[in-house]
């Protein structure tokens, strides 16, 4: 009885190492800073724009989209891309995600009503739709 008690003991660490394990994966996949940070920026569903946002030390912005697809401003510097100025949707989830690229975060950037969504992926990528395009 003592034995088998201490048994689940041990189960219950090894199951709590391999869980702190995979959190700290997925931080790390999560948080990984990305080298020569490309930004691929969707409208509809169909890839509109790649952006090489390592390339930009000076900002610079524009806009996607028309007053009936919905307008939203988008803005380069430094490696970092974000939404923001003239958007016009509604609740601006898009503008309040913040700037996403070298500074680390990842998560793309959506906007539900007006069908936006900027995906930051690494620079080896675009070396390989380059390859493919040679
Ligand atoms: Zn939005």
């Amino acid at each position: 009885m003592k034995l088998s008690g201490k048994k689940n003991i041990v189960c219950y660490c090894i199951i709590a190492v391999i869980f702190a394990a995979s959190l700290v994966v997925w931080y790390f996949i999560y948080n990984a800073e990305i080298e020569n940070p490309v930004a691929k920026i969707y409208k509809n569903g169909v890839l509109i724009e790649i952006i090489n946002i390592s390339d930009y030390d000076l900002r610079f912005s524009f806009t996607v989209g028309t007053p009936e697809t919905g307008i939203n401003e988008i803005k380069v510097k430094n490696g970092e891309i974000w939404v923001g100025g003239i958007t016009d949707c509604l609740v601006q989830t898009c503008v309040k995600t913040g700037h996403i690229g070298s500074n680390g975060r990842t998560i793309p950037i959506i906007c539900v009503p007006n069908r936006l969504e900027i995906r930051i992926v690494g620079g080896e990528n675009i070396h390989e739709l380059d390859a493919v395009a040679r």
